[in-house]
Parts: structure tokens; C-alpha cells; sequence
């Protein structure tokens, strides 16, 4: 199992309030999978995915990747993730690409004549070579998205987390990744956590479909499944 995500919880504590953001949540992924976690705004999506990259810590519950546990194991698991999480490219807009790339390689100790390699396949693949040089502020949306996912890739991780990744893109940039995204987990056998509030994009590339409400996870299990039960049910509010 590359992604087993186990009785997750986190609660946030704002002027006096406690916010249950996250309140168990569970599922598991292989590679060469991708998991659809959706959800509508505020049901604890992005938290959970930033409880699995390391970004905070849960309450209570832990994520194992590749067998080692993001609590315990810190750095040592959070080497096979890469993530991209929504509205924050990681991206330095006066750099290019490829200087974005570089950084993020020397961030992640990938040796510099590797990280030119690496940096210069995933333009390639990503479509992005005759862009490499120009500032990130110059490419569109579409491409500087693309751009933050090449720069999550470039350690080579086993498993990547999306967060809304096509959200306010044009719907031929959002195919685009799809297809790319797609093609990726399929040839090199990645696993992608991928949330959205669009019932289509989850429809068109996962293998496994989590929804979650209200920090529970409410459905859970192969696409075909999930979807015929979710058309069936009265009590889940729009996504
Ligand atoms: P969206 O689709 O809008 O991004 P989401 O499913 O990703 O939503 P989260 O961003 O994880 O949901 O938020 C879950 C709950 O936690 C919401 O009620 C949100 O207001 C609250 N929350 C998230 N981050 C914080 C924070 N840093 N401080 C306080 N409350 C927070």
C-alpha cells in the first residue's frame, strides 16, 4: 500500500473558538491509483492533504507512505510526496521554470547536474520547453500550474497531492493536465491525491473516489461504486 491515511483529526482554535476541521478521516491508495477526495468549501479537504505533506500536524491519527509514518518518521516519509496546494504555487514569479525547478531540486537534495536533467524531462513532458527560460510571471495560469506540478515532481516522489489543481483555469489548460496527470500515474506508477469541488474532473481521473463532509468522509471506495451510491443519495448537499 503506498498511502494509508488512518483516523486523521484537527481542530483549529481561532479568538476563543474551536473549529473541528478535520474529525477522523480515513482511506488508503496504491500506486499507479488516483484518488478523486471531494468535497464542498470548508469540509476539510486541504487540511487533511496538508496533514499528509507534512505541512501541520494532526491532533490525533497518522498517514504512512510507502510504509513510514508521517508522525514518527517525519522527513524520512515526507520524502516520497511532492504537493501542490491551492492559490500557493511555490513558485518564484521573476524566476523561470527551470530556475524554479533547480531550487526546488536543491531544496529536496537532488544533486545539481541530476536536478538539470530531471528539471529539463518534466518541461518536456509538461509541454513547458520553449517556455523554460521566459519568467514564470509571463506564462499563463495553465502553464505556471503546470510549472508548480513539474516542481513537486522533481524528487521523484511516490505519491503527489493535488489540491484543486485545475480550479480557475480555462478548460482547455484544465484537460490538458488532466490528460497529463494522468498519463504520468499510469507510465511511472505514482499514486495522486487529487481534490475538487468538480464532480467531472474526480469522474474523468480517478481510480478510487473519497467525498468528505463536514470532516467525516461520508463515501469511500472504487469510482463506479462511489458514484452510483453518491447519484442515490438525498442527504449529501451539492458539491
Ligand atoms: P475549500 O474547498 O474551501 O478549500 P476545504 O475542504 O479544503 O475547503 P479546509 O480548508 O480544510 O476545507 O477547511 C476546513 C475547516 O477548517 C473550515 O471550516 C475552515 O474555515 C477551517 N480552517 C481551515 N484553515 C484554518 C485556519 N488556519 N484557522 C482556522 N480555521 C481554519
Amino acid at each position: 500500500m503506498l498511502l494509508e491515511v488512518n483516523q486523521l483529526h484537527k481542530s483549529y482554535h481561532k479568538r476563543g473558538k474551536t473549529v473541528t476541521a478535520v474529525d477522523g478521516v480515513s482511506f488508503y491508495l496504491d500506486g499507479g491509483q488516483i484518488l478523486g477526495f471531494l468535497g464542498p468549501n470548508g469540509a476539510g479537504k486541504t487540511t487533511t492533504i496538508k496533514m499528509i505533506a507534512g505541512l501541520i500536524a494532526p491532533d490525533a491519527g497518522d498517514a504512512t507512505i510507502a510504509g513510514e509514518s508521517v508522525v514518527h518518521k517525519g522527513q524520512r516519509a515526507l520524502r516520497h510526496v511532492g504537493a501542490v496546494l491551492e492559490g500557493s504555487r511555490n513558485l518564484y514569479w521573476r524566476l523561470s521554470p527551470l530556475e524554479n525547478l533547480e531550487y526546488w531540486a536543491g531544496l529536496r537534495g537532488v544533486r545539481k547536474r541530476e536536478a538539470r536533467l530531471r528539471a529539463k524531462e518534466l518541461l518536456e513532458r509538461f509541454e513547458l520547453t520553449d517556455k523554460m527560460n521566459q519568467t514564470v510571471q509571463q506564462l499563463s495560469r495553465g502553464m505556471q500550474q503546470k510549472v508548480a506540478i513539474c516542481a513537486a515532481l522533481i524528487h521523484e516522489p511516490k505519491l503527489l497531492l493535488l489540491d484543486e489543481p485545475t480550479l480557475g483555469l480555462d478548460v482547455e489548460s484544465s484537460d490538458r493536465i488532466q490528460t497529463l496527470v494522468q498519463s504520468l500515474v499510469r507510465e511511472q506508477k505514482i499514486g495522486v491525491v487529487l481534490t475538487t469541488h468538480q464532480m467531472d474532473v474526480a469522474e474523468t481521473l480517478s481510480d478510487r473516489i473519497a467525498i468528505i463532509q463536514t470532516g467525516t468522509i461520508v463515501l469511500e471506495g472504487l469510482k463506479r461504486e462511489v458514484l452510483d451510491r453518491f447519484t442515490g443519495n438525498a442527504y449529501l448537499v451539492e458539491l
